[in-house]
């Protein structure tokens, strides 16, 4: 069974819609199988986003990120990565469909709700910065 990291980013904690985007995910058919609340530490920012390094919009990326708390969870599944992705739409909310995260939730890059790995490798890497082999359930 495939597993990805998503991120509910500082913006949909703070509007109160990680209860609504945890729904789509489950409603898809995806489990759950690791959740936690946490501020995250820019150490921790920098780990996750250090293909981003040095370009422009990487200091904003990571001010954005640590700017208050955020929902990272395992989602597991058939196709995980590529069912997440295409949930989440176009990582400019201006592109994303309506029917998507992005596409239904936001209006800006800067501020577009969820993460969500890229790929299996990604995958791999990124839960091992946010979860333990044991909080995975
Ligand atoms: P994420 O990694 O957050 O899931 P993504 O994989 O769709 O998003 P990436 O290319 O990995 O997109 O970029 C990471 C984040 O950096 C984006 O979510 C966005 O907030 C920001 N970002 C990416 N490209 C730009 C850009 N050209 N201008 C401003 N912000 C950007
Ligand atoms: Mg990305």
């Amino acid at each position: 069974i495939e597993r990805t990291l998503v991120l509910l980013k500082p913006d949909a904690v703070q509007r109160k819609i990680c209860g609504e985007i945890i729904s789509r995910f489950e409603r898809k058919g995806l489990a759950l199988t690791a959740l936690k609340l946490l501020a995250l530490p820019p150490e921790t920012a920098a780990k996750h986003y250090e293909e981003h390094l040095g370009k422009s919009f990487y200091p904003a990326l990571i001010e954005f990120i640590t700017s208050g708390p955020i929902v990272a969870m395992v989602l597991s599944g058939p196709n995980a990565v590529k069912v997440v992705r295409a949930m989440m739409g176009t990582t400019n909310p201006v592109d994303a469909m309506p029917g998507t995260i992005r596409g239904d939730y936001a209006t800006v890059m800067s501020s577009n709700i969820v993460h969500g790995s890229d790929s299996i490798a990604s995958a791999q890497r990124e839960i091992a910065i946010y979860f333990t082999e044991q909080e995975l359930v």
